[in-house]
């Protein structure tokens, strides 16, 4: 039942997880196609075949056995917007116009406490509902909001990484922080928060079009002050806010440049949607180690354009992959792999199921610096699970008898799938979701 806490409890089935990039060597695929996973206090005791256990001693009779369903690490999201389920799917604009009219407004809603706590639950339970154990998210410029989603975290033990949005120009008025409140309000909540439980801090600039010379400033600041939490915010999103950015911040190169200038381009850096990047700009992104978090549906639904994510990768850039719900379309991962998956296609490239599986899993911990506790299955790794049904509708149930290899059965899953694929969700070795119950 989900919620509950066991001490320790193996699951039985069918298991993948990776080591490494399987682009770099197919043996940093793990699969077993009888595995035993065992959980205790919360970590990965062991993770092996059955058969291999079985033959060493182990009982397989204490497994809760789940034939035929594919045991997975938990997701991770390294780009989302709580807030933003408000007006997730919402028509006809492109980013600077869809940030008006639709996002401050309903971003102004979290000004009110007791509405921002019943949100932030809501968003975690979503989340969870798609197997999701592990985000990066952007809340409000309302410093309670950010609280309210911490705590929420907190209460469900996951492993989250947040920031409140730092915005002192060019947006809603009742939504505009200053450079000094938005710095003390950062300060106040790592000191709060970062490294509480599984929670972490992400100094978290909206854009730069959105902060002044000062705030950004501060920003780069916090870094020095803080080195090891995170930095979050957009760049080359969209030609049009390209453009205007110019006029915002006139003495900057290029638009890494308005961060660059204040220390904003480290390696613990963020950077959604990096679209139209410059090559100059790719080659100081490379070697910054700043990471970019690959946003496939948010950049087709906004039709702000296609990421080159082969070229970023063979330049040597950190590539993660997002949902950026609300400007995201769905949060599920699956989903979010799916439209990668045309999103490189539109450019000659074919992302190998393999390829966007890791990239959702140790890859976005690496990319995240989290792979020393999550990712996947290794022995003391905080165990958050995700347990995918291959019956979820009856077509990918036939289309799945079809499947031979792990990798054909993860494409479908990767094209066709989304919450009807998530059977349940572990976080730290509780269970937080199943479909079930919720059914
Ligand atoms: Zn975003």
């Amino acid at each position: 039942m989900a919620g509950d806490r066991e001490n320790a409890f193996a699951l039985r089935g069918r298991i993948a997880h990776f080591l490494g990039d399987p682009g770099m060597s197919p043996e940093n695929l793990v699969y077993f196609e009888d595995g035993v996973l065992v959980v205790e206090d919360g970590k990965i005791l062991l993770c092996d075949d059955a058969r291999s256990l079985a033959g060493a001693g182990f009982d397989l009779a204490q497994c809760e056995w789940l034939p035929n369903q594919l045991i997975l690490p938990g997701f991770i999201d390294t780009h989302v917007h709580s807030p933003q389920i408000d007006v997730i799917a919402s028509y006809g604009t492109q980013l600077l116009d869809w940030l008006n009219d639709y996002t401050f407004p309903a971003e102004s809603r979290y000004a009110q406490r007791s509405f921002a706590e019943a949100s932030a639950n809501d968003f975690l339970d979503y989340t969870l509902s798609v197997g999701t154990t592990t985000s990066f998210v952007y809340t409000t410029s309302y410093k309670q909001s950010t609280e309210a989603l911490f705590e929420a975290a907190l209460a469900k033990d996951m492993r989250l990484v947040a920031g409140k949005i730092l915005m002192d120009q060019n947006a809603l008025p009742e939504l505009q922080d200053t450079a000094a409140s938005g710095y003390q309000d950062s300060v106040d909540l790592i000191n709060e928060w970062h490294g509480k439980g599984r929670l972490g801090y992400a100094v978290t600039p909206r854009f730069s079009g959105t902060s002044s010379v000062e705030q950004l400033t501060l920003a780069g600041q916090l870094l020095k002050e803080f080195p090891d939490v995170w930095m979050q915010t957009h760049m080359s999103e969209n030609l049009e806010e390209i453009r205007w950015l110019k006029t915002v911040h006139p003495h900057t190169a290029d638009y890494l440049d308005s961060y660059e200038q204040y220390g904003l381009n480290t390696d613990r850096s963020i950077f959604g949607h990096c679209i139209h990047l410059s090559d100059d700009e790719i080659l100081r992104l490379a070697g910054s180690g700043g990471r970019v978090a690959f946003c496939p549906t948010s950049n087709l639904f906004l039709g702000s354009g296609l990421m080159p994510l082969e070229k970023l990768k063979k330049a040597g850039v950190p590539v993660s992959i997002a949902t950026d719900v609300g400007g995201g379309t769905s949060l599920s991962m699956l989903t979010t792999l799916g439209e990668a998956y045309k999103v490189c296609q539109m450019q000659g490239y074919s992302l190998h199921p393999l390829e966007a599986f890791y990239m959702m899993t140790l890859g976005n911990a690496k990319a995240t610096h989290l792979d020393h506790c999550i990712g996947n299955f290794e022995r003391g790794k905080e165990a958050d699970i995700v347990v995918l049904d291959n019956k979820p509708t009856p077509m990918m149930a036939r289309r799945i008898t079809q499947c031979r290899e792990l990798d054909e059965e993860l494409f479908v899953y990767m094209m066709m799938g989304d919450d009807r694929s998530v059977a349940r969700t572990y976080c730290h070795g509780v269970q937080q979701y199943d479909k079930g119950e919720n059914n």
